[in-house]
C-alpha cells in the first residue's frame, strides 16, 4: 500500500469512528435519534467505500470487487424491504434477527480466516492474538447467532420456553467443553491450521447448540436481559474481527456495540433484580418450587363516561404504558388524552418501566414518536414514591410490569422484579382487550383489586372514545 493510500485509509477510519460515536450519542435523545442513526450509517458506508478504494494487501488491491458490491446490494435490498414492510409491533423480533446476523457474520469471518494463518505456527500467531481473536469471535458470534434466532422465535410467539431442572447443568457442561476445546485448538501450536479445521467446526457446532440451550429456558420477564446480552456478544465478536483485520472502524463499531450492550445488560439486570451469572447459565425465572398464589376477588368494569369524569376531575394522573399500547399503535391518541387533560389542569405523567413492551426503551421510542415531551416520562424508581398521592393510575396495555406478584408471591416466575406501584394509587383504570395474560403468562391480582376498574377493548379504540367523552364534558 502506498503511503498516501495508507494515510487516507486510516484517516477515513478515524472519521468513520467519530461518526459512529456521534451517532450513538445522538441516539440517546429522541429528538436527535433519527439523525444519529443516519450519521452512523453514513459512517459505515464511508468506511466500506474507503476500504474498497484504498485497502492494499501485500501491495495488491481488493479482489472480486464486483462480487462484494453485488453482495452489499443484495443485503441492502433485502434489509431495506424487511425494514420498510415490518409492522412496528414486530420490531423487537426484527432487532433480534438483525443482531443474530451480525453474530453469524463474525463467526463466518473467523471460520474463513482460520486456515489462512497457514504460514505461521499457532503459538506464534497466538502471540499476535490472532488465533485467540478468531476463536473468541467464532464462539461468541455463534452463541449470539443461535441465541438471537431463538429469541426471535420467542418474541414472535412460535417458540415456547423450555424449562427443565437439568438445563443449568447441561449449560455449565457446554461452557466447560467450549473452553476446553478452545484451549486444545490454541495449544496445538505446531499443527497446520487446515488440519485443525475439524476441531473448529466442532467448536462452532457446540457453540451453536449452547446458544440454543442458553436462550431456550429463559422466558417470562427475563427476556430483556438476554436480548441486551446477545447484543453485546455480537459487538464483542465484531470487535474481534476488527482486531483480526487491524481495522479501526470495525474495532470501534464492535467496541461501541459491545460496551453499549454490556451497559444495557447491567441496567436490565438491576431493573430485573437478577444476577448476570444466573443469566449465563440459564438459571432464570421462579426460583421457588411451589405453585403461584391464586388470584381472588371480582373484576369490576367502568363505563367510558365514568372514566372520563374520574380523569377530568383528578389532579394527578399517571399513565402506565405497556406492550398493549404498542400492539394497538395507540401512542398518538394516548398523547391526545394527555394534552386534553393537561389543558384542563390535570397533572399527567407517564411511568416508564425499563422492560415494558418487547424491547429495551420500547415505551420511550413509542411515546417519542407521538411527540410526548421527554420530561413527562418518569422512571419507575422516581415515580413509585408518588404513587400513593396519585388520583388515577391509567394502565394502558401493561400487565407484568404492574403485577404485585413480583413483590408478594415468592413462587411467581417474576418474583423479585421491581414493578410500578400502580396498586398504591387511589384509583386504577386498566385498559386491555380482555383477561389475556402478559408475556410472563401469569395471572395478575391487580385486576381483582377493589380499587381497580377495567375498561375493556382495543387500547386505541378505547382511548379514542375516552377522548371524545372528555371533550363533551
Ligand atoms: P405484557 O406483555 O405483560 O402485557 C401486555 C398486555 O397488553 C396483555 O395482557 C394484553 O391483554 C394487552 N394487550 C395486548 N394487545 C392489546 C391491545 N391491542 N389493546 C389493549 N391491550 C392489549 O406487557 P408489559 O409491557 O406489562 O410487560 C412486558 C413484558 O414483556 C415483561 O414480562 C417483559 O419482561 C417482557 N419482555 C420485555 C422485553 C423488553 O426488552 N422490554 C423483551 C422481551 C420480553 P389482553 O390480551 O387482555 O388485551
Amino acid at each position: 500500500m502506498t503511503f498516501i493510500g495508507t494515510t487516507i485509509l486510516e484517516i477515513s477510519y478515524i472519521i468513520a469512528s467519530v461518526l459512529f460515536i456521534l451517532g450513538l450519542k445522538m441516539l440517546s435523545n429522541p429528538v436527535t435519534a433519527r439523525r444519529g442513526n443516519l450519521l452512523a450509517a453514513f459512517g459505515m458506508a464511508f468506511a466500506v467505500v474507503a476500504t474498497l478504494l484504498w485497502h492494499r494487501h501485500n501491495g495488491e488491491r481488493i479482489h472480486h470487487v464486483g462480487f462484494i458490491l453485488a453482495a452489499i446490494a443484495a443485503g441492502l435490498f433485502v434489509g431495506w424491504r424487511i425494514a420498510v414492510k415490518v409492522k412496528m409491533t414486530a420490531m423487537p423480533q426484527l432487532v433480534s434477527f438483525f443482531n443474530g446476523m451480525g453474530g453469524a457474520c463474525a463467526a463466518l469471518i473467523s471460520l474463513m480466516e482460520f486456515p489462512r494463518l497457514g504460514g505461521e505456527t499457532h503459538i506464534a500467531a497466538m502471540f499476535h492474538g490472532e488465533v485467540l481473536a478468531i476463536i473468541l469471535a467464532m464462539v461468541i458470534g455463534s452463541v449470539s447467532f443461535a441465541g438471537s434466532m431463538i429469541a426471535f422465535g420467542k418474541l414472535d410467539g412460535w417458540i415456547k420456553d423450555w424449562k427443565s431442572p437439568v438445563i443449568r447443568v447441561v449449560n455449565i457442561c457446554f461452557l466447560l467443553v467450549i473452553i476446553a476445546l478452545a484451549v486444545f485448538v490454541l495449544s496445538r501450536g505446531e499443527v497446520d491450521p487446515r488440519a485443525q479445521m475439524v476441531w473448529m467446526y466442532l467448536l462452532m457446532g457446540i457453540a451453536l447448540v449452547y446458544g440454543i440451550f442458553f436462550v431456550m429456558p429463559i422466558g417470562g420477564a427475563d427476556m430483556p436481559v438476554v436480548i441486551s446480552l446477545l447484543n453485546s456478544f455480537t459487538g464483542v465478536a465484531a470487535a474481534m474481527g476488527g482486531f483480526l483485520y487491524n481495522n479501526q472502524a470495525m474495532l470501534t463499531g464492535g467496541i461501541l456495540v459491545g460496551s453499549a450492550g454490556t451497559i444495557l445488560t447491567i441496567l436490565m439486570c438491576k431493573a430485573m433484580n437478577r444476577s448476570l451469572g444466573n443469566v449465563i447459565i440459564g438459571a432464570f425465572g421462579g426460583s421457588a418450587n411451589g405453585s403461584a398464589m391464586e388470584v381472588t376477588g371480582n373484576i369490576k368494569e367502568i363505563t367510558l363516561s365514568d372514566a372520563s369524569v374520574l380523569l377530568n376531575y383528578s389532579q394527578k394522573v399517571v399513565i402506565i404504558p405497556g406492550y398493549g399500547l404498542a400492539a394497538a399503535q395507540a401512542q398518538h391518541i394516548c398523547s391526545d388524552l394527555d394534552k386534553l387533560l393537561s389543558e384542563r389542569g390535570v397533572e399527567v405523567k407517564y411511568a416508564i418501566h425499563p422492560v415494558a413492551g418487547r424491547m429495551p426503551g420500547h415505551m420511550n421510542v413509542l411515546l417519542a414518536e407521538a411527540d410526548v415531551p421527554y420530561d413527562k416520562l418518569v422512571e419507575m424508581d422516581t415515580i413509585n414514591p408518588s404513587m400513593p398521592n396519585t388520583d388515577v393510575a391509567v394502565i394502558i396495555g401493561a400487565n407484568d410490569v404492574v403485577n404485585p406478584a413480583a413483590m408478594d408471591d415468592p413462587c411467581s416466575p417474576i418474583y423479585g422484579m421491581p414493578i410500578i406501584h400502580a396498586h398504591e394509587a387511589k384509583n386504577i383504570i386498566v385498559m386491555k382487550r380482555g383477561m389475556g395474560k402478559g408475556y410472563a403468562a401469569i395471572e395478575n391480582n391487580l385486576f381483582y383489586n377493589p380499587k381497580t376498574r377495567m375498561l375493556f377493548g382495543n387500547a386505541k379504540d378505547t382511548l379514542q372514545k375516552l377522548v371524545s367523552e372528555i371533550k363533551n364534558l
